[in-house]
C-alpha cells in the first residue's frame, strides 16, 4: 500500500485556501509561479514516494543507534539525505539572497507534508535545519551568516535546537546552561540538553546547534537566556568540545535519533552569540514558531498517509455480510461503520490541512509586510488541534485494519506510534491551549479572532445564497455562535484558574470550527469550478461532499464543548490529590 503524495488536492487548498497566486504577486515570493509550483510538488512528491517512504519501515525496525560517540543512521538513510541534497531541496523556502529558491512557506509546508507522510522520523531532520536557517537568517550576525548558512542551505550540514534540560521543559526559563565570555567575543558553553532531535547522526559533514544558555550574570528566567551557535566541527576542522552520550528508546519516530548532548566536558566547547545577549527566546521563538506550524503539519501528514493505507486495506478485506443485508461477505469498505471511520479521517485530515496551509501562508504575509496577528492566533490551534488529529486518525486508521492494525506487519500500527510525540514535543499541546487563552485571544484587543469570526461571517452568508451549499450554513453558524459565546466568556473572565481550565476544550473547539470553516470555503470554490467548467469534477464533488460530512457529523461537538470551556476550575480539584492518589 505505498504512499501516493495528494497534489491535486494540496495544489487546491494552496490556491484557494493560502491564496498562493496572491503570495506569488508579492515581490517576495515571485518565483511561485504556478508551473514551478506544479512541478515542484510533482517532484517533492515523487522524493517523498519512491525514496523516503520504502525507508520508512527500515527505519522503524532498525533505529538510530549509538556507539562508541557515533549515531549510526538506519540502512539507506545516507543515500536518501544525498539525494534530498542533490534536489536542492532544503533552501526551497530560504530567501534568494541568501543562497535559497525563495519560495513560500506555505509550499514549503506543502512539500515538508509529502515528506513527512512518506517519513516522519526522517523528515524531522530537514526540519529543525530549516528552522535553524530561520533563526540565523534573522538573527545572527553577517559573519556568522556567511559562515553557517550557505552550508545550511545546500542541506551539506544540518541544524538542531537545543533548549530542553532535565529540570527545565516546558518551563524554559528554568534552565542551567551556563556561557561564559572569551577575550575574542566568543563563549565557552557548559551544560546538558536532554532530547535533542537529530542531535547527532552520520548523514552531514557538520551539525549546528542552537543552545540556550546563561551568562554568568544573568537575570533569573527567560530575560536571562542567550542563544548560542555550537557547531560540532570548528572553522579549522577541530572537533567541538561537545557530544552525544545517550540516544532515547522511545514509543515511535526510531530513525530520529533523539540525543541527550554534553556541552563542555572539557571547558572547551565553543559557542558564538546569535543575537543579543539575553534575547535568546526571542531568536529561538523564530525558530519554534517555524517548527510549531511545522509539527501541527505532522498532524496532518501522518493522517494523511494513515488514511490511505485504511482505504487501501478496507477496499480489499472481505469481512461479514452487510448489516441486514443477507449472507453474502462483503469488503469491509462497504460497512457504514467502516465508511463512518474512513469519511472522518478523510474529514479531519483535510481540515486540518486546510487550517495549517492558511497559517504558513499567513506567516508568509507577515514576513512580507503584514501583521503578524493571524500567524500568531492560528499557531499554537495549528499545533495543537492537528497533532491531536494526527494522533485521533492513526488510531481511527489502525481500527480499521482489525487485529492486523495492532501487530506490527501492516505499518498502521507505526503511524500511531509516530504520531503520538507531536502533541508532547515543540510546546505540549496543554501549553499551547494556554498560550491561546493567555495570550494570542487578547493580542492587539482581540482585533485578529474578530476578523476571523467576521471571515467565517461573510462565508456562512456566501453560502446561503448558494442553492447546493445553503444546507451547510445552519451547522457552520451554530458552531461559530458557540465559539463566539465561549471566547467571550474566557477573554471577559479574570479568573486565571477558570480560564486555564477551559483552555484545551476551548483550542479543540476553535480547531474544529476553523476546520469546518475552511472546508465549507473550499466547497463554494468546488460549487463555482463545478458550475464554471473547469476543474475535475470527480474531485470536485468529493471536496463539497465531505465538506457536508464534516458540517454535520463533526461541527456538532463545537456545541458539546461549550460546558467544559465554561464551567471554571473548581470542578477540577472536586477531589484532593490524595483521592485521586486512592
Ligand atoms: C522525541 C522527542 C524529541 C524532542 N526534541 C526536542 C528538541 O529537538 N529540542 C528540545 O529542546 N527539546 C526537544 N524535546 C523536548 C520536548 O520539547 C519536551 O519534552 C516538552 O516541551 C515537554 O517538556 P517535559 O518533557 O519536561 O514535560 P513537562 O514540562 O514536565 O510537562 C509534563 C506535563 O505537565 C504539563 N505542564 C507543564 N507545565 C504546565 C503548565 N504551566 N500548565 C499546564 N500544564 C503544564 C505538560 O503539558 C505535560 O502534560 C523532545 C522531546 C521528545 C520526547
Amino acid at each position: 500500500m505505498p504512499y501516493v503524495a495528494p497534489t491535486a488536492e494540496q495544489r487546491f487548498v494552496l490556491d484557494c485556501i493560502a491564496d498562493l497566486p496572491g503570495l506569488a504577486a508579492r515581490p517576495a515570493f515571485a518565483n511561485a509561479a504556478p508551473d514551478i509550483v506544479d512541478a515542484v510538488l510533482a517532484e517533492a512528491g515523487k522524493l517523498a514516494a519512491n525514496v523516503f517512504a520504502p525507508l520508512n519501515s527500515i527505519g522503524d525496525k532498525a533505529h538510530a543507534r549509538l556507539a562508541d560517540g557515533v549515531v549510526t543512521l538506519p540502512p539507506g538513510f545516507i543515500e536518501a539525505y544525498e539525494l534530498y541534497i542533490e534536489g536542492g531541496w532544503a533552501g526551497l523556502g530560504v530567501p534568494e539572497s541568501h543562497g535559497g529558491q525563495g519560495m513560500p512557506f506555505a509550499l514549503v509546508v506543502a512539500v515538508q507534508e509529502q515528506l513527512t507522510s512518506a517519513n516522519m522520523a526522517f523528515a524531522l531532520c530537514m526540519m529543525l535545519s530549516q528552522g535553524a536557517i530561520e533563526a540565523l537568517a534573522a538573527h545572527a550576525s553577517p559573519e556568522l551568516q556567511d559562515r553557517y548558512l550557505s552550508k545550511l542551505v545546500t542541506g551539506e550540514w544540518t541544524g538542531t535546537m537545543n533548549l530542553t534540560e532535565p529540570s527545565a521543559g516546558s518551563d524554559v526559563g528554568a534552565l542551567k546552561s551556563r556561557a561564559e565570555p572569551c577575550v575574542d567575543g566568543s563563549y565557552r558553553i557548559k551544560g546538558t540538553k536532554i532530547y535533542i532531535t537529530w542531535g547527532e547522526h552520520d548523514a552531514a559533514e557538520n551539525i549546528v546547534h542552537l543552545v540556550l544558555a546563561r551568562l554568568p550574570d544573568a537575570p533569573a528566567g527567560t530575560k536571562g537566556i542567550s542563544l548560542f551557535l555550537c557547531p560540532k566541527f570548528l572553522p579549522d576542522g577541530a572537533r567541538n568540545d561537545l557530544r552525544c552520550v545517550g540516544v532515547e528508546h522511545k514509543l515511535g519516530i526510531h530513525a530520529s535519533p533523539t540525543c541527550t548532548m554534553s556541552f563542555g566536558d572539557n571547558d572547551a566547547c565553543v559557542g558564538y552569540l546569535v543575537g543579543a545577549e539575553g534575547a535568546g527566546m526571542r531568536a529561538m521563538f523564530t525558530m519554534m514558531n517555524n517548527a510549531r506550524v511545522q509539527v501541527g503539519l505532522q498532524g496532518v501528514a501522518v493522517a494523511e498517509a494513515a488514511t490511505q493505507h485504511a482505504v487501501a486495506f478496507a477496499r480489499q478485506r472481505v469481512q461479514s455480510a452487510k448489516f441486514g443485508g443477507g449472507r453474502n461477505a462483503v469488503r469491509i469498505i462497504e460497512h457504514a461503520d467502516v465508511r463512518r471511520t474512513l469519511m472522518t479521517c478523510r474529514a479531519l485530515t483535510e481540515a486540518t490541512r486546510a487550517l495549517v496551509y492558511l497559517n504558513a501562508a499567513a506567516v508568509d504575509r507577515a514576513h512580507s509586510g503584514d501583521s503578524t496577528g493571524l500567524a500568531d492566533l492560528l499557531t499554537p490551534i495549528s499545533k495543537a488541534w492537528a497533532t491531536d488529529v494526527g494522533v485521533d486518525v492513526a488510531s481511527m486508521a489502525l481500527q480499521v485494519f482489525g487485529g492486523m492494525g495492532y501487530v506490527e506487519e501492516t505499518g498502521a500500527a507505526q503511524f500511531l506510534r509516530d504520531a503520538r510525540i507531536a502533541p508532547i514535543y515543540e510546546g505540549t499541546n496543554g501549553i499551547q491551549a494556554l498560550d491561546l487563552v493567555g495570550r494570542k485571544l487578547a493580542q492587539d484587543g482581540g482585533a485578529h479572532w474578530q476578523e476571523v469570526f467576521a471571515q467565517i461571517g461573510d462565508t456562512i452568508a456566501d453560502l446561503g445564497v448558494d442553492a447546493d451549499l445553503a444546507g451547510l450554513a445552519p451547522w457552520l453558524d451554530d458552531a461559530l455562535a458557540a465559539t463566539r459565546s465561549a471566547t467571550l466568556w474566557l477573554t471577559g473572565n479574570n479568573n486565571p484558574d477558570d480560564v486555564a481550565a477551559g483552555a484545551t476544550p476551548y483550542l479543540r473547539m476553535m480547531g474544529v470550527t476553523l476546520g469546518g470553516w475552511l472546508l465549507a470555503r473550499q466547497a463554494l470554490v468546488a460549487a463555482a469550478q463545478l458550475k464554471a467548467g473547469t476543474g475535475d469534477p470527480a474531485f470536485l464533488k468529493a471536496k463539497i461532499n465531505t465538506a457536508r460530512f464534516y458540517a454535520e457529523q463533526i461541527l456538532p461537538q463545537v456545541g458539546a464543548l461549550s460546558g467544559p470551556v465554561t464551567r471554571g476550575a473548581a470542578m477540577l480539584y472536586a477531589l484532593s490529590e490524595d483521592d485521586l492518589a486512592a
